[in-house]
């Protein structure tokens, strides 16, 4: 995994950063997105040495880097990057497309004023007295100006490109509080629900006996899986295992994957036993599945799960609740695995 890079750049320096970026990135087989421009924009910085040592191998080898060695590069090596960077990214790069769109349109001004007095110079001197000279002068006048109009139009579009990408990274940043595999919350989109769930419940009515509950659940030996039918399959296993529990998510409740093979299950004010029954359910439901293989028509051995669920405690942290939940999952893989324990009400 990359490492979590933070930028503190100002605008002059990002700026800077971008002007450098760009040409190397152009050269590119890959388009020019919001992905290519946080690889290179990596790059540049210098700030990132195994990102960077990639990059320079990838492009020794291949000479130039296509969309599937940007998105390898961006996933190894700067998918953790904050996406408020991503933003400023992006921002950058409009900023630096319009600075340059509008030295384009001066330098298209200039041109032009430069044509027509050449056009009223001729004029005046009459079409008998207009030398070859001249009119070589005001054919190249033209082609210039034809050239601006077509680096205006360039840059245009290039402008309206990054306005699409803007969009992208808002999308991307969206994208960022979800897990890949399997679509369900990411450990991010976790911490922050339980945050607001926690600071709310500090408020709550004190004498209500419901209070946030949160299951947390472990694919029961797991690594043996993984071992026998191979990784990908193992993943094949996460996936089904992560839509049964999104089926039994309850409104206002949110279920995360936040580790490789466990998951969390957040639900809003419930009676304890409430919370026991789902996790249950959820058990059963696994358990009572059978994954095949892709490709082998052979039924698995069944998969099962461990669940721990705990009430929240008023006062104590988000980390003391998670704890706790987790010694609860720990009993249950103590005491034989495929089961539920659940604490109780304080
Ligand atoms: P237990 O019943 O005690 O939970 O046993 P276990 O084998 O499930 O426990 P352990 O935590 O030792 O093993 C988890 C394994 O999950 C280890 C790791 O290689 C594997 N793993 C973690 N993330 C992923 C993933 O994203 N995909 C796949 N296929 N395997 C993963
Ligand atoms: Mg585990
Ligand atoms: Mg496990």
């Amino acid at each position: 995994m990359g490492s979590a890079v933070k930028y503190e750049h100002s605008i002059e320096r990002s700026t800077e950063l971008l002007r450098m970026a760009l040409p190397l990135m152009s050269r590119q087989a890959a388009a020019l997105h919001p992905v290519s421009y946080a690889v290179w924009y990596e790059y540049v910085a210098g700030e990132n040495p195994t990102l960077r040592a990639a990059m320079d191998r990838t492009l020794a080898s291949d000479g130039a880097l296509d969309e599937a060695a940007v998105h390898t590069l961006y996933r190894r090596h700067v998918a953790e990057v904050d996406p408020q960077t991503a933003q400023r990214v992006a921002d950058g790069f409009q900023r630096v497309l319009t600075g340059m769109a509008e030295s384009a349109a001066l330098a298209g001004d200039q041109t032009a004023r430069f044509g027509s007095s050449l056009s009223r110079l001729s004029e005046q001197l009459g079409e008998s007295e207009s030398t070859p000279a001249l009119q070589e002068v005001m054919h190249g006048t033209r082609e210039m100006q034809q050239a601006m109009a077509r680096l205006q139009q360039r840059l245009d579009d290039s402008r309206r490109e990054i306005a699409m990408l803007r969009d992208e990274v808002r999308r991307v940043r969206h994208e960022s509080l979800i897990d890949g595999l399997t679509g369900l919350a990411n450990r991010r989109a976790f911490d922050q629900r339980l945050a607001t769930l926690l600071a709310i419940a500090q408020v709550a009515d004190p004498a209500a006996d419901r209070q946030p509950c949160l299951l947390l659940m472990d694919i029961d030996h797991f690594k043996r899986i993984n071992d026998s039918y191979g990784h990908a399959f193992g993943d094949q296993v996460i996936q089904a295992v992560a839509q049964v529990l999104q089926r039994h998510v309850p409104a206002a409740g949110l279920a995360a994957r936040i580790g490789g093979e466990e998951f969390a299950l957040l639900l809003p004010p419930t009676s304890v036993d409430e919370a026991g029954r789902l996790a249950e359910k959820v058990r059963a439901t696994i358990a009572g599945s059978r994954i095949r293989r892709q490709g082998a028509g052979d039924p698995l051995e069944r998969v099962t799960v461990s669940l721990g669920v705990a009430p929240y405690r008023r006062g104590e942290s988000p980390r003391e609740f998670v704890d706790r939940a987790d010694q609860a999952l720990y009993a249950s893989k103590s005491a034989g695995r495929d089961r539920v324990t659940v604490l109780g009400a304080a």
